[in-house]
């Protein structure tokens, strides 16, 4: 079995016309294993920054041994680490985004004393093993895992790149693309000295296009390319009955109920499918032909979608899954109005209270769907406040409702016909063998949006990792096969001519 894959691994890269073979990328994996357990070894919660500087110092060796020139560049926050090979006037310029920190840990959760110490474990009846580093010598399984905090997120792509130029180097290939690389130290922080950074340092990274190599591949395991991802906003809305609870006995049919209120409130802005009434919600949004043609290619199933989900009938905003995340969504997220359960007491609530999230798409603008939520709550006979009601107010008003409205982070998304994505998808199409998994829009949200938004670059995720790497969680991993894929995609993308 292993060795037939062998054969058809050289046969492939054979016909690819590249010049390594199974036992030179191998060895690259394994130095990059090697690499990773150290770099991984530096703590990097952002909110320490010794733990921060620490890393930029390892940063700073690795790039700099590998030619690039780096610096460190202040913000109001965590500084960025900024590398750039020397550059030539008639090459187009890539920036690489990834970042360096990584999420807070609870050692007590985790399944090994350490979460920055490596581990390394073997998939083994539905569970995972404990092996020796030394056991990766003779040959390395790459269904075997590499657990410990930032392995994926996202010390990993940043190790992959580093062993792609090295094995680039090795075989004297060019690389037709100036190369810059910034990378993150507080991205689990939010990044929010990013967008200002990026004003503030716009000549250093200037590029014709941005990559991030951060998340996981498509749940598919397939190469995957992402244009966009959603923006988010947040609503609170809160609706008014008796001053203070009151006996249902005595007050029902009499006391007004904000439950009912914000019942019916929420059940007039959308439809028994899920689609939001308010007018204008959707507005803006048309999709192609061709856009459908794309968003059908991705390999899902919708029934395994139910399966996972565990329901019947999904919601009907579009007609699958990738089509449904090309919309806004207005979701309730939280909804509480006095007690339930073993508590419930026989009353009429004083308020009810719903919390939303709305994921905007780059034709929603988030402050205009806000101001759509507020109207339709004003048409329905409500006086609107973002305050608590005084009393005078209750008693003027027959219905009020308290409305707060959280900020607003946009959504990018880069055409899908662009000139750097069709050869970003042409180069790993060929390069894998298969299609290309493109995701036109991810239905979450990432902090670096405003800063990608602020480039005016076309921008790309290209991620690198396992979907099931367990990212901000206890037990994070990284399956060693990904590692492999990671070095193939830099070394291919970097080293084709456009
Ligand atoms: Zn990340």
């Amino acid at each position: 079995m292993k060795r037939s894959f062998g054969i058809l691994f050289c046969l492939f890269f054979g016909l690819m016309g590249f010049a390594q073979d199974e036992a030179t990328l191998k060895s690259q994996v394994r130095h990059a294993i090697d690499e990773l357990v150290q770099f991984v070894g530096i703590p990097n919660d952002a909110l320490d920054a010794a733990d921060i500087n620490r890393n930029i110092s390892w940063l700073t060796r690795e790039f700099n041994d590998r030619g690039f020139n780096t610096s460190v560049l202040p913000t109001e926050g965590r500084p960025l680490f900024f590398a750039a090979l020397p550059m030539e006037d008639d090459k187009p310029t890539v920036l690489l985004y990834m970042h360096f920190d990584g999420q807070s840990v609870d050692p007590s959760k985790w399944d090994q004393s350490n979460p920055y110490k490596v581990v390394l474990k073997a998939p083994e009846n539905g569970t995972f093993t404990e092996r020796s580093f030394d056991e990766l010598n003779d040959d390395i399984d790459y269904e075997w895992r590499l657990f410990g905090r930032s392995t994926s997120d996202d010390k990993g792509p940043i190790v992959m790149f580093l062993n792609a130029i090295d094995l680039l180097r090795k075989e004297n290939k060019a690389i037709p693309f100036n190369i810059k690389v910034i990378l993150d130290g507080e991205e689990e922080k939010s990044s929010k000295p990013l967008p200002k950074a990026v004003k503030q340092y716009r000549e250093l990274l200037a590029a014709d296009f941005l990559m991030i190599n951060d998340g996981p591949v498509h749940a598919s395991g397939k190469p995957t390319v992402v244009y966009g991802c959603r923006g988010i906003t947040s609503l609170s809305i809160t609706t008014y009955g008796p001053e203070y609870p009151q006996h249902s006995g005595h007050y029902g049919n009499y006391a007004p109920n904000p439950g009912l209120q914000l019942a019916q409130l929420l059940a007039g802005m959308k439809d028994e499918q899920g689609r939001v009434t308010i007018p204008g919600f959707y507005d803006g949004i048309s999709m192609d032909e061709a856009t459908l043609k794309v968003l059908k290619s991705v390999p899902e199933d919708s029934e395994k979608i139910n399966e996972y989900l565990g329901i019947n009938t999904p919601d009907r905003v579009g007609q699958f899954y990738q089509e449904s995340l090309q919309y806004p969504s207005l979701n309730i997220r939280g909804l509480g109005s006095a007690w339930i359960g073993e508590k419930a007491r026989t009353i009429v609530p004083a308020t009810a209270t719903a919390e939303l999230d709305i994921r905007l798409v780059p034709e929603s603008d988030g402050t205009r769907l806000k101001k759509l939520v507020r109207t339709y709550i004003e048409g329905q006979g409500y006086h609107v406040i973002d305050s608590i009601p005084r009393r005078e107010l209750r008693l003027t008003h027959p219905r009020i409702a308290t409305l707060r409205e959280g900020s607003v982070t946009d959504a990018f998304r880069t055409d899908l016909d662009n000139a750097y994505g069709n050869f970003i998808v042409k180069t790993m199409g060929s390069a894998f063998g298969e299609p290309v998994v493109q995701i036109r829009i991810m239905g979450g949200t990432v902090p670096i949006a405003p800063f990608i938004n602020e480039l005016k670059i076309p921008a790309f995720i290209v991620p690198m990792v396992n979907p099931d790497n367990n990212q901000h969680s206890p037990n994070e991993n990284l399956r060693i096969g990904q590692i492999d894929y990671g070095i193939r995609v830099f070394y291919h993308l970097l080293g084709s001519q456009m």
